[in-house]
């Protein structure tokens, strides 16, 4: 389950900028999850449970992971039609061309965090 590590990378992250900002507790991590980033939500939650048993200091079982989902979207190079693919490699459903862009869906990191410098 690599969701364990981006887990771990995700608290990593925030627990450095919330130090820099005298930050000393967090509530609420938001995160962005693409549709094709090959992160399973479920997978990501039940890691962040995990970390949250653990209580590495800054996260403790009041902190909130909410997570935003991207769709996936592509475009055809060729004429244009915009469509949610359901592979990173996407036939175009229009003409069929495999000639496509990914324009969004595989996005995978933390938008923000919030906290407070209070005990
Ligand atoms: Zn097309």
């Amino acid at each position: 389950m690599h969701e364990m590590s981006l887990m771990s990378e995700i608290i990593k992250i925030v627990s450095e900028d919330a130090k820099v900002n005298g930050i000393r507790k967090v509530s609420k991590i938001h995160v962005i999850v693409g549709d094709l980033s090959n992160v399973l939500p479920d997978a990501l939650e039940l890691a962040f449970f995990h970390f949250q048993k653990q209580g590495l200091g800054i996260i403790d079982e009041t902190t909130e992971l909410e997570m935003m989902r991207e769709v996936a979207k592509a475009r055809c190079q060729t004429c244009l039609l915009e469509f949610t693919p359901d592979y990173r490699v996407a036939l175009c459903q229009k003409c069929g061309l495999p000639d496509c862009l990914l324009v969004s869906g595989e996005t995978f990191r933390v938008e923000s965090y919030e906290g407070s410098d209070e005990w």
